[in-house]
């Protein structure tokens, strides 16, 4: 019993971790706080919640879960295949992306590769690097986005592995098609690049990179996509990569047969079909990122302006009394000291009444009340 120590016993790159802060859930601060009308805008979900063809089929489904899923996700695979243009063995679906993130990871870097991304990227890039105990890189931010100079000026012979955020979660900033295409061309083969695209379904159709068709030009390239933003289904767990065939065939490999669960399956099945409540979810979005960004001009907040579901505002030095003010009030929203943003705030976009409660609880804290 005395001489068992569990952390000595662990790999070196997992003792170092520190677990993945979520969003407060809301039943935990009814529990703490014994308050209702909670609003949480933590975790850039759809306000918008489930879209009514989704329910439908669930509903469907549910009669049929004693079977296991079909383990190569056909239909869905089909469907995205048909919708983007692309082969479905270039298709790989996971539970959520960050489950794709880490099997790119898991299949293509060691432990002598460095992995590179920006400074307030993501937190899971480093989290799956170290992880594998791979050496992570993180380039400074240049006004809270991507430095994509000096992140090509980090490839070396041990570098394996870009992950690129775009937009980025949690500064919303985004890189524009044409300097992106520019930097792809520019990195070595040896180095895969991972285009995390959370937050695709958000940027307008002019701003769009056509990023899908460019893995023709860039093999290395993978795009990674989710359905737990436009499309409403973080809690079921959806999300998939597009890449080179042979990318997707390795990954294939090491993927759990069932990664993707039968009601995560239908869900995104469904909701693809669903083109008008992704559409409500974009305008709702758009609505209510021009409500908090009139708020920030209005209290001269300094915000960085955003293309995601969220707005990440300069609060200033007491963000983290600020945050605790809010959970008080019934607003959640995230702190992101974690991401080196100590001074800042993370709002994600809800409904109209749920960004007033943000702004009044606000306002009712920088009054005194
Ligand atoms: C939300 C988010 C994801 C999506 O994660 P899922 O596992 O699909 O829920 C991926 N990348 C970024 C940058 C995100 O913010």
């Amino acid at each position: 019993m005395g001489d068992f120590d569990a952390t000595a016993l662990a790999l070196p790159g997992i003792r170092q971790l520190q677990p993945y802060q979520a969003g407060k859930p809301i039943e935990e601060l009814e529990r703490e706080l014994g308050i209702t009308n909670i609003v949480k805008l933590a975790s850039n979900e759809n306000p918008l919640g489930v879209s009514p063809m989704v329910q439908q089929a669930l509903t469907e489904k549910i009669t049929s879960l004693a079977r296991y899923p079909d383990a190569n996700g056909f239909y869905l695979k089909t469907a995205l295949a048909k919708k983007y243009q692309v082969q479905a063995k270039q298709i790989t679906l996971g539970n959520g992306s960050n489950d794709v993130l880490e099997l790119l990871a898991r299949t293509y870097v060691s432990a002598q590769n460095e992995v590179v991304f920006s400074q307030h990227a993501f937190v899971v890039y480093p989290l799956i690097t170290k992880a594998i105990g791979a050496t992570p890189v993180a380039i400074p931010a240049v006004d809270y986005g991507h430095d994509l100079t000096a992140m090509l000026a980090a490839i070396n012979e041990r570098t394996r592995m870009i992950f690129i955020a775009n937009p980025n979660n949690p500064t919303g900033t985004f890189i524009a098609s044409d300097v992106l295409h520019e930097f792809l061309a520019a990195v070595p083969q040896h180095v895969l690049v991972v285009l995390d695209e959370a937050y695709y379904e958000y940027v307008s159709d002019l701003q769009r990179a056509p990023s899908i068709q460019w893995i023709e030009q860039f093999p290395n390239l993978v795009i990674t996509r989710t359905f737990s933003k436009a499309y409403g289904l973080a809690g079921l767990r959806a999300g998939y990569a597009v890449s080179h065939p042979q990318v997707a065939d390795l990954m294939n490999r090491i993927r759990q047969p069932f990664n993707m669960n039968e009601l995560a399956l239908t869900a995104a099945m469904a909701a693809l079909q669903d083109d008008d409540f992704l559409q409500r979810s974009v305008a709702i979005n758009r609505e209510g990122m021009a409500q908090l960004v009139a708020f920030c001009k209005l209290q001269g907040l300094n915000y960085i302006p955003s293309h995601g579901n969220f707005l990440t505002i300069e609060v200033g030095d007491n963000a983290a009394e600020l945050y605790n003010q809010l959970l008080h009030k019934g607003v959640i929203v995230r702190p992101v000291a974690g991401y080196e943003l100590p001074r800042h705030l993370r709002v994600s976009i809800g409904l109209q009444v749920e960004n007033q409660a943000f702004i009044d609880a606000m306002v009712a804290i920088t009054n005194g009340q």
